[in-house]
């Protein structure tokens, strides 16, 4: 099969979140399965030319190789592209993000024509490459080189959902009959993902459990109907790691190198995190987060619960950047705790490595997520995650190999870390439960045989 690949951020040219490690990881994982992949993305500041060994390919229109022959193309717009973030900066979303990704998915889809490479299926992600299965349905529909080719998209988080003001609409250059509720209208707004949802061929999820969610009032974000009229196409595939970035026996962005053979180096990262981030080297279980500061990611609760952790007796190491209200709790928390909690605001992959695996347990309180990825990574490092039972944490997570609580409220989320502060000290049990996260394994390949048995679903519809 051809496939191609769409996004708007891909691992390691380009990541904020999740999303990049999906469509990093898949492609290889795909290309292993014998199929043919190209990938397309925005030309980001940060995807230097040197570095990538970038090749021209026109004006515009560059690329590069990963994995076996996979082309990874970059479009480029100076204007729209040459910035320091993906979407925005600390001051907010760009305010053209519509002109960008217009731009974007466009060219996209007329660079395959130059190429001449016509896919079976693209496979395009949330809301910024939503525009793709509409432009094929309307405005290139008559266009030979586009015929038969179907679409997947996947919905990596539902509460994004690209809406831009209706006065808008003129810039995506369809007709205004598509601005109405039964397709890109949202409540007098443009919806580009509800548009996806609707033009696309199958829509799928990243956990079997977020995609039964997603139909409901309580975690569809408005599009729960939406979503509901398309349940016959609507499919649920577990995220899967990428066990080259991700393993401890072979990473080397860690202090000691282990394995389900021998985990005696886990101790010495533990050791070597409580030195970088100045805690006092103890026998105290250590709780890490590597998170997005968001409200989605259970801080609502822990930023209530934060005190009332920090008197504990515990270590608590937390990485992510996000909304400014949060990073002024935590700053707070920090200068009142500095023996307790260890506070880093900012985006750093080496740090991310050294937390999943020198911490205890990994805390991943989420209020509602689609997959999540950090518990999955931490499993891999033999820490055990705390979480909230919802989408892929319930898929991925139970007693047998971390910590869950199923109410959603600060008391729970206080009572289960409590909990697992006490089993910490029975080290027998402690030492069963680390052997125990070694038996989950999350790898790409059953989740890539998951996604071609659904591509070829679409090409013989
Ligand atoms: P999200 O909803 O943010 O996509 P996921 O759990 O699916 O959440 O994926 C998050 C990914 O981003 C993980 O690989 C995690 O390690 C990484 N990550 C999140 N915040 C940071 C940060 N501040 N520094 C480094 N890596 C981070």
């Amino acid at each position: 099969m051809k496939i191609v690949i769409c996004a708007s951020e891909v691992f390691p040219f380009a990541k904020t979140g999740g999303l990049a490690d999906v469509t990093g990881a898949l492609p290889l994982a795909l290309e292993n399965l014998g199929e043919e992949i190209n990938v397309f993305m925005p030309k980001y500041q940060m995807v230097s030319e040197g570095k990538w060994h970038l090749r021209k390919v026109k004006n515009g229109l560059f690329y590069t190789v990963i994995g076996k022959n996979i082309k990874v193309y970059l479009i480029e717009h100076n204007d729209y592209f040459n910035r320091p973030g993906l979407y925005g900066e600390k001051s907010g979303d760009y305010p053209d993000n519509l002109d960008r990704f217009v731009f974007f998915t466009k060219k996209t889809l007329e660079f395959l024509k130059d190429i001449d490479f016509k896919p079976d299926v693209i496979h395009v992600h949330d809301w910024q490459t939503s525009l793709i299965p509409i432009y094929l349905k309307t405005i290139y529909k008559g266009v030979s080189f586009y015929k038969n080719i179907k679409v997947l998209l996947t919905i990596h988080n539902i509460g994004y959902q690209g809406l831009f003001p209706r006065e808008e609409f003129h810039k995506l250059g369809l007709d205004w009959s598509l601005f109405n509720i039964e397709g890109l209208e949202f409540y007098n707004q443009i919806n580009l993902l509800k548009g996806g949802i609707i033009f696309s061929d199958a829509i799928n999820t990243v956990s079997p459990t977020y995609s039964k969610e997603i139909q409901t009032k309580e975690f569809g974000f408005g599009l729960e109907g939406v979503l509901a009229n398309k349940k016959d196409k609507l499919y649920g595939i577990l995220n899967g790691i990428d066990y080259s970035v991700w393993n401890p026996a072979t990473d080397k962005l860690i202090f000691s190198n282990y394995s389900p053979e021998d985990i005696s180096g886990k101790h010495k990262n533990k050791e070597e995190l409580q030195r970088l981030c100045k805690l006092p080297i103890r026998d105290a279980i250590l709780f890490g987060m590597v998170s997005r500061l968001a409200e989605q990611k259970g801080w609502d609760i822990l930023a209530e619960a934060m005190d009332e952790i920090c008197k504990l007796d515990l270590q608590i190491v937390i990485l992510g950047t996000g909304d400014l209200k949060y990073h002024l709790i935590l700053e707070e928390i920090s200068r009142k705790y500095p023996d307790i909690c260890s506070v880093h605001l900012k985006f750093d992959e080496v740090l991310a490595h050294r937390i999943y695996a020198g911490s205890d347990v990994f805390l991943m309180p989420s209020k509602y997520e689609p997959c999540g990825l950090g518990q999955m990574i931490s499993l891999k490092y033999a820490t055990p995650p705390l979480v909230f039972k919802t989408g892929g944490l319930a898929d991925t997570v139970c007693e047998d190999n971390g910590f869950v609580f199923d109410t959603y409220n600060k008391e729970e989320l206080i009572k289960t870390i409590k909990k697992a502060l006490s089993l910490y000290k029975d080290k027998t049990y402690w030492n069963s439960l680390l052997r125990r996260t070694f038996n989950y394994n999350f790898s790409w390949e059953e989740s890539a045989k998951k996604y071609i048995e659904l591509y070829r679903k679409l090409m013989n519809l």
